[in-house]
């Protein structure tokens, strides 16, 4: 990936790689960036092999911060900056990351602080966006004393990304090797719903950014993707940052989505691809400001992340006159595996064809070994340049996410069942994964279960999505309890709710005398999603 930039950046030089918020950052001063903070890691003492985490929106710190780790040997981790401090600590302590970025945020710096006292973390790297987002001064001011341009911390586990980049950018750094080298670390809750890391090679996020870019006949370097999706998921990462960076076009950054600035974005740039998820479309549909942006520019939205509504595709595309078309993929695939053709026959409720050199393959649901019976849905297994090495430190989960098939080849099992036509349109019909998607974002019942048991009301309980218009699922839990003086449906949701970030909440505890169980006696999460089903 580190090639790929630099050759870009010596192509492109003082071409925008990024407008932030009306702020453009070359090519030449975004690689600059890279060198420095690898310098600067190295200065502190990292080098490769090292998990250097990310805990950011998007800024172009975080862009800096993505290429100086890979450009120092080092592996990026990705962290949401949704995550609580206990999801925080967790995903710190499972990858064994050692340095954090994160940025003077109110909603990240008393986040990432209570983890550097709670885990095994040994320093942060904090920046500062003025204007961008809600600032902590008064923590800053403890942190930092800030009284010059170059901050001295009080605490000396804590630097400025400033004072991190205060050098030439000159150091030597290793050699890679892109088969084999770690580049970044994406969690995932896999065909399980336990978070693991899945380990994606250099190789493995070159391969996907150029299969990206090959699937769109009228590529141009003068391309300019509206960056709203969170830089810290996959698919962000190849179907905003590495393919543009490759392809040598500007990425128009906001910190976050919000739709009055992401219209206003595309009329003030002239915005040319919006990669989203379904959530986000609807929401620019909803949003006054439709009727004045200047949507001239736009040719071609990819959506991904959750199933793309027909209807949605429908009016979208009349209202703005941009194509707008359905991939999939997942963590462990770099990010996407099918799409529907830029141009040529889109095939509404299909999330299209493989992307060049991937192979999808349906097995039995129930013997991955075997291929589905003919002409039934099975679950989608792929083969490609762009699937994971494995997952971090998790020899189990890989011995049941991977299957060799009769040649040696080693397949990725998707935990999706899907159907494939006679043209290769794939169809995704079910899922056999423990997983909620809300708003593209990925909920696992097994952990919100995991917290409600720890109330001392709480016997038994299921976490299940309920379909929602808006934001695609959302989560419920279904409770039975020890002891109905203790707790009541309202008591239980406003006791979970505050431990969980904004995606996970559930809308309802909805308590139940009895929830259904298995032969074996196991509760049953699908046979509750029938029965409340039936129930409508
Ligand atoms: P993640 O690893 O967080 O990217 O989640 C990957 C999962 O998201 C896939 O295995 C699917 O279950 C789901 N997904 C991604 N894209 C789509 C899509 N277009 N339609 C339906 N589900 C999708």
């Amino acid at each position: 990936m580190v090639e790929l930039f630099e050759r870009s950046a010596a192509a492109k030089g003082q071409a925008p790689l990024l407008d932030f918020m009306g702020r453009h950052y070359s090519y030449a001063e975004t690689l600059d960036g890279a060198n420095r903070v690898a310098c600067g890691l190295a200065q502190m003492g990292y080098g490769p092999g090292d998990r250097i985490g990310l805990f950011l929106p998007n800024v172009p710190h975080y862009v800096a911060a993505y290429y100086g780790i890979l450009k120092l040997g080092a592996t990026v981790v990705n962290f949401s900056p949704l995550y609580t401090p206990a999801e925080l600590a967790h995903q710190v302590e499972d990858s064994g990351t050692r340095l954090l970025f994160t940025l003077s945020a109110r909603a990240l710096l008393p986040t990432a602080l209570k983890v550097l006292e709670d885990s095994a973390l040994e320093r942060l790297v904090v920046g500062s966006v003025a204007g961008a987002l809600p600032a902590t001064k008064s923590i800053l001011y403890r942190l930092f004393k800030r009284k010059d341009e170059a901050p001295r911390p009080a605490d000396p586990r804590i630097t400025a990304f400033s004072q991190l980049i205060a050098n030439k950018g000159a150091c030597p750094t290793p050699k890679i090797d892109a088969a084999n080298d770690v580049a970044l670390i994406q969690y995932t809750g896999g065909t399980t719903g336990t978070p693991k890391g899945a380990m994606l090679t250099h190789q493995n996020l070159a391969a996907n950014a150029r299969q990206v870019e090959g699937i769109d006949p009228h590529t141009e370097a003068d391309d300019r993707i509206l960056g709203v999706l969170p830089f810290f998921h996959v698919f962000a990462n190849t179907c905003v940052l590495n393919r543009t960076v490759v392809n040598g076009g500007t990425i128009v950054m906001l910190p976050r989505f919000d739709a009055g600035q992401a219209l206003d974005a595309i009329t003030r740039t002239r915005t040319t691809s919006l990669p989203g998820v379904p959530t986000m479309y609807q929401a620019l549909l909803d949003h006054p400001k439709i009727a004045k942006t200047d949507f001239s520019s736009l040719r071609v939205c990819i959506s991904g992340g959750a199933p793309l509504p027909a209807e949605l595709a429908k009016r979208f595309q009349s209202v703005t006159g941009a194509r707008l078309i359905e991939g999939y993929g997942l963590s462990e695939s770099s990010g996407v595996l099918t799409a529907n053709p830029y141009e040529g026959e889109n095939r509404a409720g299909t999330i299209g064809q493989p992307i060049p050199g991937t192979e999808l393959r349906l097995v039995d649901k129930g013997d991955p070994s075997q291929p589905a019976p003919a002409g039934e849905p099975g679950e989608i297994v792929a083969n490609g340049p762009q699937i994971m090495r494995g997952y971090w430190r998790r020899p189990d989960a890989d011995a049941e996410v991977f299957v060799d098939d009769a040649e040696g080849r080693r397949w990725l099992r998707t935990g999706d069942v899907g159907t494939i036509d006679a043209d290769g349109y794939v169809r995704i019909v079910d899922r056999l994964k423990d997983m909620i998607t809300v708003s593209g974002f990925k909920v696992f019942p097994s952990q919100l279960e995991a917290l409600l048991y720890k109330h001392p009301a709480v016997k038994e309980c299921l976490v299940i999505g309920m379909p929602d218009p808006y934001r695609g699922e959302q989560p419920r839990a279904f409770v039975t309890l020890n002891d109905s003086e203790l707790a009541d449906g309202a008591t239980l949701r406003e006791w979970l709710n505050p431990q969980l970030g904004r995606h996970e909440r559930v809308d309802q505890v909805v308590i139940r005398d009895s929830l259904p169980k298995t032969m074996i006696g196991k509760l049953s999460r699908k046979d509750l999603v029938t029965e409340v089903m039936a129930e409508g």
